[in-house]
């Protein structure tokens, strides 16, 4: 069961709490002594239980503030609400799994999904991250930005360089303009800081005053559009300074894990066909761990996408 809030207004999004993050946020911040939540033990019905459980845990965010903050942070991003039917805030444990999603449906709904440890609201540090992930969405949203509704998978180890590249900049592009919007807040000039180092090393074969343009350009306003930042992050000038695939340790390019035992030319020669099926761009050239040739190889002979048998790709 979920509980359904509705923040009101004419362009307002409508926003869900996911369950489990009302009763962690409970645990983790309600009352110690609470005897009207100790009576609802003694409901016998399991469902009937469970949902009085969960509607004292709503009432308690509720009466906290909790959700006021969270509706807050959602209306300042006016273009969010008036794009949006949706969001969905869930929680999650781990902090790879913090992230906003857009998911369009076919009649071209958009909804969106927000990954959130339940720690985040208790500490208070909920308000800078939904910042940042709102100013993704929001960049989603604004025509003026351009954002392509699909991203082409590239499955090379340039095509990888060029999204990391990618998100970095637009990171970057990110931070900068929460940055400016919001100079109380500390938390964006230090991820700028972190940002910068990283530009510097993504493009260090750039000359340095090249290099100090692109980054100005990047950070600055008004901010660059997603041609241009998908433009840079695809500088193919890096390709002759790196030999890719088969460093030791190096990201095979087909499930992105570190890897130490590079598949031999002739089998990734051998599993060409089967592999390019799922990725085309993929070449043997690029290299693949063992581990992958050794799935592809399998998929010769039986009918089994490759995409079930391999772990998840980063
Ligand atoms: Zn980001
Ligand atoms: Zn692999």
């Amino acid at each position: 069961m979920r509980s359904r809030r509705e923040s009101g207004g004419p362009h307002a999004v409508k926003v869900r709490f996911d369950r489990e993050l009302l009763e962690a946020a409970y645990l983790a911040a309600g009352p110690s002594d609470d005897p009207d939540r100790d009576d609802l033990y003694e409901i016998r019905n399991d469902r009937e239980r469970d949902e009085a459980f969960g509607a004292h845990h709503a009432r308690w965010f509720r009466k906290a503030g909790f959700e006021a903050a969270l509706l807050g942070a959602f209306a300042e991003w006016p273009r969010i609400g008036a794009s949006c039917e949706e969001a969905v805030l869930r929680r999650v444990r781990n902090p790879a799994d913090e992230f906003a999603e857009l998911f369009r449906d076919p009649e071209g709904l958009a909804r969106v999904g927000v990954g959130l440890r339940a720690s985040r609201l208790t500490d208070g540090s909920f308000l800078p991250f939904l910042r940042h992930e709102f100013c993704h969405l929001d960049d989603m949203f604004d025509p003026a930005f351009g954002y392509p509704s699909e991203i082409p998978r590239d499955a090379s180890p340039s095509g990888q360089i060029r999204r990391e590249r990618y998100r970095l900049l637009w990171d970057l592009r990110v931070d900068a303009r929460l940055s400016r919007r919001f100079p109380e807040c500390p938390n964006f000039a230090r991820a700028l800081e972190q940002h910068r180092r990283d530009f510097d090393r993504a493009f260090s074969f750039m000359e340095a005053s090249e290099r100090e343009a692109l980054y100005l350009q990047a950070s600055g306003d008004p901010p660059p559009t997603h041609a241009r930042l998908w433009e840079v992050a695809g500088d193919p000038r890096h390709l002759r300074e790196r030999a890719f695939g088969e460093a030791p340790g190096a990201a095979c390019p087909l499930c992105g894990f570190s890897t130490f035992h590079w598949a031999a030319l002739d089998l990734r020669e051998a599993v060409a066909p089967a592999v390019q099926s799922e990725f085309p761009n993929w070449r043997p050239e690029h290299g693949c761990c063992a581990r992958c040739a050794e799935v592809y190889e399998a998929m010769r002979t039986a009918a089994i996408p490759a995409t079930v048998l391999l772990p998840a790709r980063g």
